[in-house]
């Protein structure tokens, strides 16, 4: 049952190989793009749909993320929310974990999530999103959590990267969640050789490989379907525990040592 009419849409802007850059727009045309790496795609977005871009939210100093920035902000003069510490440029707003910032009508609470860099953040919208008005919540994790997976630990530690996938995983179930990359199903192909037993994610390859030959994104997921099949957020599952334990020839002894042996062997797949 819808309970609030939706007006925000979330709309993937396919960027590089396998990068989505996310335009959130509100019904009056206003749009807020994440992690644009190439402004191109963007432009000939907003060409296209005749939105306007008010703001940029970046998660992470990668390139694939901020290449497009500079570009996008020559042409007009707008905010861009980021990571502190200036080592991006064209950063207008610094922002900390804990928060919080209005945009073209919702709400942004912004996440600090170290791991995959140390300046990682995620930003999660609080207002429904059409064609999902009951969800409330929709994140925005950079290259943290993927659909089935997780991001290289590029700088941060294994400990860092393990709790900031469980603050992930702590969010209302109904949470949507939108990553920057379309890893999903040589993930799904990876978390099938770690939890062979579990029956979800056989029944999810098959749902997103169909949705993949329709050439349309896995993207967006949710928590509810990343607790049963992400194997990065299943490192108390007893079976995972074995099949990494076996595989890596390591005696594990918490749900941390499991998941830093697991991100080895997927970094070795
Ligand atoms: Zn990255
Ligand atoms: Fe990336």
């Amino acid at each position: 049952m819808t309970t609030q009419q939706s007006t925000f849409v979330i709309t993937p802007v396919p960027a590089f190989k396998d990068n989505y850059i996310w335009a959130i727009a509100n019904s009056t045309g206003d749009v807020v793009v994440v992690d644009p790496g190439d402004a191109a795609p963007v432009e000939a977005y907003l060409a296209k749909t005749g939105q306007t871009l008010k703001a940029i939210l970046i998660t992470h100093h990668h390139a694939d993320h901020t290449g497009g920035l500079t570009q996008l902000c020559k042409a007009r003069e707008i905010p861009v929310y980021g990571p502190p510490g200036n080592h991006i440029k064209g950063i207008t707003q610094s922002v900390l974990d804990g928060d919080d910032f209005t945009l073209i009508g919702t709400q942004f609470k912004v996440l600090a999530l170290p791991g995959h860099t140390l300046d990682h953040l995620a930003f999660l919208m609080c207002m429904p999103v059409s064609p999902f008005p009951d969800n409330k919540f929709s994140l925005f994790c950079g290259d943290t959590l993927f659909a089935a997976g997780c991001g290289r630990l590029f700088e941060g530690s294994p400990e860092m990267m393990y709790t900031s996938l469980l603050r992930i995983g702590a969010l209302p179930e109904d949470t949507c969640i939108y990553c920057a990359h379309e890893y999903t199903l040589s993930n799904i192909g990876f978390a099938i050789e770690a939890e062979p037993d579990n029956l979800h994610l056989m029944r999810r390859q098959k749902r997103e490989s169909e949705k993949r030959h329709q050439g349309l994104p896995t993207l967006p997921t949710t928590i509810f379907e990343e607790l049963r099949t992400n194997p990065f957020l299943r490192c108390h599952s007893v079976s995972l525990k074995e099949q990494v334990s076996a595989r890596m020839a390591q005696e594990l002894h918490s749900d941390l040592e499991t998941f830093v042996y697991l991100r080895r062997w997927k970094d070795q797949f």
